[in-house]
């Protein structure tokens, strides 16, 4: 029986990290993955996301602002295969890279499915290996509502395997996913449609950020309709998928794309076999150091479903491959004030507490609030008045600053180094103290006043 210190399953962001940091530590790992290399992020995520918001970018520079600075494109076309050509040839050298990286370390990549038969052996391609450490990294996927018609319904995953583009979309849900893909298809044309429960998307984010992108989607689009479940979908003669709510026919389009939420991949790697338990809604259980139940078997990822973001897979990965196999003091990491940026159009970043979430905590009389609206110059001086928000949430009598919130052009790039003044615990006034960048953006979080 193959012998190794480490055998990761899941060869997502967070497996691959894992792994790679393992074995640079000397330990003898493998790594099991019954798809592509790069799991959710590289190859139905992240990255092909990022790709598609970057074309859609361009189209906006052209359409929407180029004629303001005086550019004129006669019979502007876009050829979605083309597109799709340098977006999945992109994804495929992300893949390539994975490969040349697991052989350098001496990682052994095993393709295959594996399942545990007890908390120290994996049975993978009819092979049992035996391991003396375990990280689960199995990820997580897309879920779709039972509902009447559900098999009309799509997932992002099938958003990246389309060869084409529809006609119109509905894509329903009100998270990072939804707004994110009804942007890009809506700036490449397709007539798009962000179908939410409530009043608005993105509720769980700093108010001012949830209506900024209302405000936006009111200007420009997509479409945004509120205050509906559909809660049967039938396919038409003419193949369109019609979206009905108690018996009424409220939309007809071609695609419907369903964005809810993920679920964790926990189904069929034999955790029966051990001790490890999931959490009430299906995760992984782990104490704060990624171990679960069985001592050996540490968990990482979306499948834990602390923070589901790549970054934050792979920091935790590092950290347990640091605690196994480099005498770190612990195999945890800090899930605070972790940034995030939402690829919307405009963008939105944001970091730390939100304004409601820091009241909450704190108490009104203890948070300060900053906020600024100003017009990004790239759009104002092509007369597209679109507006940028900002808003700093600062504490206490020396008004450090937990939270920092932004909406327009530019902030997907602006966040990452606030990320570090707040994790550094600054205060406001030492964000006055630097001097601005002119004219950026950005300069306006250190000038509020
Ligand atoms: P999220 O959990 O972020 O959002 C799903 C939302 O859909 C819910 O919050 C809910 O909002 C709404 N919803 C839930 N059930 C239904 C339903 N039956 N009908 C209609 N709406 C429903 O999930 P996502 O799938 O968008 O994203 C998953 C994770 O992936 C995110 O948490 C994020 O961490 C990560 N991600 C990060 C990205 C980035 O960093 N840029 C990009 C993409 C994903 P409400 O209650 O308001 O209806």
């Amino acid at each position: 029986m193959r012998e190794f210190d480490l055998v990761v399953l899941g060869g997502g962001s967070g497996g691959i990290a894992t792994a790679n940091r393992a074995a640079e530590h000397g330990a003898k790992v493998a790594i099991i993955e019954v798809s592509h290399l790069g799991g959710t992020c590289v190859n139905q995520g992240c990255v092909p996301k990022k790709v598609s918001w970057y074309a859609a970018h361009i189209n906006d520079a052209i359409q929407k602002y180029g004629p303001g600075y005086g550019f004129e494109v006669d019979h502007l076309t876009f050829d979605y295969a083309t597109f799709l050509k340098a977006r999945d040839g992109y994804v495929e050298r992300s893949r390539a890279g994975y490969v040349n990286r697991f052989n350098a370390n001496k990682v052994e990549y095993i393709a295959g499915y594996g399942v545990l038969k007890n908390n120290h052996e994996i049975e993978v391609n009819d092979e049992l290996i035996k391991a003396k450490y375990i990280v689960l990294a199995t990820g997580g996927h897309p879920e779709i509502p039972d509902v009447k018609g559900a098999e009309y319904l799509e997932t992002s995953n099938d958003f990246f395997a389309w060869k084409d583009l529809p006609g119109s979309v509905a894509v329903v849900g009100a998270g990072y996913i939804a707004v994110e893909l009804a942007g890009v298809m809506h700036s490449l044309g397709v007539k798009s449609h962000l179908v939410v429960r409530f009043d608005r998307p993105l509720r769980s984010f700093d108010r001012m950020l949830s209506d900024g992108i209302v405000e936006a989607f009111e200007t420009d689009g997509p479409q945004l309709i509120t205050h509906t479940s559909f809660d049967e979908y039938r396919k038409n003669e003419a193949g369109q998928i019609e979206c009905y709510q108690k018996g009424e026919l409220r939309l007809t389009v071609d695609r419907v794309i369903m964005a809810v939420g993920r679920q964790p991949n926990t189904d069929k790697i034999g955790l029966e076999n051990t001790k490890v338990r999931l959490t009430p809604k299906g995760h992984i259980d782990v104490d704060d150091q990624h171990q679960t139940a069985e001592a050996n078997i540490y968990a990482v990822g979306d499948v834990i479903g602390k923070i589901d973001l790549t970054p934050v897979a792979i920091k935790a990965g590092r950290q347990v491959a640091e605690y196994l196999f480099n005498h770190a003091s612990s195999a945890g990491i800090d899930y605070t004030n972790v940034p995030s940026v939402v690829f919307t159009h405009p963008a939105i970043g944001t970091v730390g507490l939100t304004q409601e979430e820091a009241i909450e905590k704190y108490g009104e009389e203890q948070i300060k609030i900053y906020t600024n609206k100003f017009y990004s110059m790239y759009a104002s001086a092509a007369w597209h008045r679109e507006p940028c928000y900002f808003k700093l949430v600062c504490l206490g009598d020396n008004q450090q600053v937990i939270g920092l919130h932004g909406i327009g052009e530019g902030v997907d790039e602006m966040i990452q180094g606030f990320a570090v003044a707040i994790k550094m615990g600054a205060t406001k006034a030492q964000f006055d103290s630097v001097v601005a960048i002119h004219p950026t953006g950005a300069e306006e979080f250190v000038t509020m006043r």
